[in-house]
């Protein structure tokens, strides 16, 4: 239910709505806007009405909230949610690029794409450190050693970090060495591990699961928006079709999609998807053009020699490049490229 108060309701109005909520155990969340208060109302909302409300002195409207994933819709908060990380703000002006390999493999690689990256404009760094691989004789990432690598390059660059979250048990790890805890595409509807993750203060970057529709990954984010952490950022990375010829299809309609029925920022990683690096760029660029808060793109000094991803990691004079032409475009709708 969301309560919309008058602009020119008083505090003493507002406490009188309250008065009743609080009484009667119901949460709410005011939002303030540009003029008017809102409230969002958590709890078992079936039994009340939202006539009952528009009598209130000062209410101008109230109606149900009609998506499930209420804390993340637009109607529960109509201005655009920021979360912070360290300097850097996603979902503000200030677009958020987070660069790096796919995996860490080891310390001197991470070190090198590290300083190549955040010295070409990147804010944050990404690695995978536990990586989700098709085959389980493929790089399974070097675990909490990858983690204490890419700890030490986030302090000494100055960045902060980006990497995946695999089990429930290696939360107390996540927890001492990163700063944004990414949920992948095949553990978006990971349930267990959401209800976890919904637990900490961290940012966590939840990216759309592959066969997943905007309002599947929505309920996800309301999964961990469900305990109060509103640190919540979603990444497209492309979702599976008929299409061959791209590793995955990459939505970016999703994006202006997300921005009307959600507050939650979103981000794009146009690697994943596209496969190759010459087509990550062009992707890249539009998912600026189409209003991202931000972009995640991997990025390794020798690609060939990657134990995965290789063929869509761009060079790090590639990904200079493309910091320049984000600019632009982001100059372009009155954004700024984040500084870490
Ligand atoms: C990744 O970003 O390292 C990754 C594995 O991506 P996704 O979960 O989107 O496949
Ligand atoms: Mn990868």
């Amino acid at each position: 239910m969301i309560i919309v108060f008058k602009a020119n309701a008083s505090q003493k109005q507002k406490a009188q709505v309250e008065d009743y909520l609080i009484k009667h155990d119901f949460e709410y969340h005011p939002s303030q806007g540009k003029e008017q208060a809102i409230y969002g109302i958590i709890g078992d909302t079936a039994s009340l009405s939202p006539e009952f409300f528009k009598v209130f002195d000062g209410v101008s409207d109230a109606f149900r909230v009609q998506e499930s994933y209420k804390r993340c819709s637009r109607a529960f908060h109509p201005l655009n949610s920021k979360v912070k990380i360290n300097n850097i703000t996603v979902g503000g002006n200030a677009i958020a690029v987070i660069a790096g390999p796919c995996s860490v493999e080891n310390h001197d690689m991470l070190n090198t794409i590290s300083k190549n990256v955040v010295k070409m404009g990147a804010n944050m760094i990404r690695g995978g450190a536990f990586k989700p691989r098709s085959s389980p004789y493929a790089f399974q990432g070097l675990g909490e050693e990858g983690l204490v690598y890419l700890r030490e390059a986030g302090d000494k660059y100055g960045a902060p970090v980006v990497t995946e979250i695999m089990a429930i048990s290696d939360i107390p790890l996540f927890e001492k060495y990163v700063d944004v805890i990414q949920v992948g595409a095949r553990n978006m509807q990971n349930f267990a591990l959401l209800k976890e993750l919904a637990n900490l203060n961290k940012a966590i970057l939840l990216k759309r699961g592959i066969s997943a529709t905007i309002e599947e990954w929505l309920n996800s984010a309301e999964y961990l928006a469900s305990k109060g952490n509103q640190n919540i950022i979603l990444c497209e990375r492309g979702i599976r079709t008929f299409e061959k010829s791209t590793r995955f299809t990459l939505d970016l309609s999703s994006v202006p999609v997300i921005k009307k029925k959600s507050h939650l920022p979103i981000i794009v990683d146009p690697s994943h998807p596209m496969g190759q690096r010459d087509l990550v760029i062009p992707m890249a660029r539009a998912a600026i053009a189409a209003g991202a808060d931000g972009i995640m793109v991997e990025v390794h000094n020798k690609p060939d020699e990657a134990l995965s991803d290789g063929p869509q990691s761009l060079y790090p004079k590639q990904f200079k490049d493309l910091m320049k032409e984000i600019e632009i475009i982001a100059g372009a709708l009155g954004k700024t490229i984040a500084k870490s």
